[in-house]
């Protein structure tokens, strides 16, 4: 048998561990940030229609530039932040984490750096090293939050050609200030990229930083239809940023990087989006409500404003995520280590994972 090890594998993949959370099929899945809502008849409906429209031109490769899908993104997010977007400023690729990996392959490198404030999302630490960038880790307060003078004070320290800032941050749940993306923005000698995978579950209220895109052309801020929109299943990520961001990644994306398919299902589902993303704010709702709930039994709760909770603190986590996984709720354990993450599910699985966290914590006393 060949293992790895026998392989010409590249010396910096060696120590490497592949990333991903368990998938697991169990009763009540909270561990990847999903929406727990699939579409309703109607969209299914609408998106096997889309799709069989799309078969008959299968022999054909796609829109390289997905233009129709850009524009449809642009109008969403238009309407979503009063921001004046059109398709040329306006990025679409599979998945954000296919979006990440495009910025890091065109502003990062051998030689280049990128830097973030942990804890944060793993994949930009991990697409930046399989791109040979260096990775520079900065920190977040104690409180997971992350002050103006903080940000500044390490981007002029290290210089990093790419600055990521994730707001909602994943996985405290925690949003910056646009202030703090400003003054970040004031002194980063690269690229800042704002990742808003969770921005739709932001407070009302709360702006976006694609209002400071303006006069920014050095700021990208990435957005994805994983999460409110519910659609992880059919990958699809996109950004918005100067129309020379666009021209920059061109230069690194495969030709015809997004299928027929996905670009038929992500223009269905946008067309849908009053429904899709009807239930942000039922899950808002049970996120203050689960936050709530564990602050009452004595735990350590991180302020959220995304569509996830990260609680404490255990001396032996692994152990409390098993015994989790033992009554049927699969929860993660990520981001600082004596800490797990649970994603806000329909209410039947938040009462689940209620009575379960009840037993499990009353098993380790
Ligand atoms: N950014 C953040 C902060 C995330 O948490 C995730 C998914 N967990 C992604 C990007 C990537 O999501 P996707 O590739 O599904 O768009």
């Amino acid at each position: 048998m060949t293992s790895l090890s026998d392989l010409p594998l590249r010396e910096d993949l060696r120590a490497e561990k592949a990333y991903g959370a368990p998938q697991l099929d169990v009763p009540v899945q909270l561990n990847t940030n999903e929406n727990p809502y699939g579409p309703s008849e109607a969209l299914v409906k609408a998106l096997g229609e889309a799709v069989a429209e799309t078969a008959g031109t299968l022999n054909r490769y796609p829109d390289r530039d997905a233009l129709a899908l850009r524009a449809d993104l642009a109008a969403f997010l238009r309407a979503e932040s009063g921001v004046a977007l059109d398709a040329s400023r306006v990025w679409a690729a599979n998945g954000s984490n296919e979006i990440i990996q495009q910025i890091v392959q065109a502003f990062g490198g051998p030689g280049r750096s990128a830097m973030g404030f942990e804890p944060s999302y793993a994949m930009h630490p991990t697409i930046s090293k399989v791109s040979n960038t260096r990775w520079i880790d900065a920190y977040r307060a104690e409180d997971f939050g992350l002050e103006a003078e903080r940000a500044v004070a390490a981007v002029q320290e290290h210089r990093p050609d790419i600055v990521f800032l994730t707001s909602p941050n994943n996985p405290t749940g925690t949003s910056l200030d646009l202030a703090a993306i400003e003054a970040v923005l004031e002194v980063a000698p690269g690229m800042v990229v704002v990742d808003e995978a969770y921005g739709e579950f932001r407070r009302a209220g709360t702006p976006s930083a694609l209002e400071l895109l303006e006069g920014h052309p050095r700021l990208i801020v990435t957005r994805t239809m994983s999460k409110a929109f519910a659609l992880a299943g059919a990958r699809l990520g996109y950004l918005a940023a100067d129309p020379a961001v666009l021209d920059a990644l061109l230069l690194v994306r495969l030709p015809y990087h997004l299928s027929s398919v996905t670009q038929a299902v992500a223009r269905t589902a946008l067309s849908f989006r009053d429904e899709l993303l009807g239930y942000v704010e039922q899950l808002r709702t049970e996120r203050d409500a689960v936050v709530d709930w564990l602050r009452g039994e004595g735990l350590e709760v991180a302020d959220s404003d995304a569509n996830f909770v990260l609680f404490g603190e255990f001396a032996d986590r692994d152990a409390l995520w098993q015994r989790m996984l033992d009554r049927g709720v699969l929860i993660r354990a990520v981001g600082p280590p004596r800490w797990l993450r649970v994603s806000v599910g329909t209410p039947e699985e938040m009462a689940a994972f209620r009575a379960a966290l009840q037993e499990s914590l009353k098993e380790t006393q």
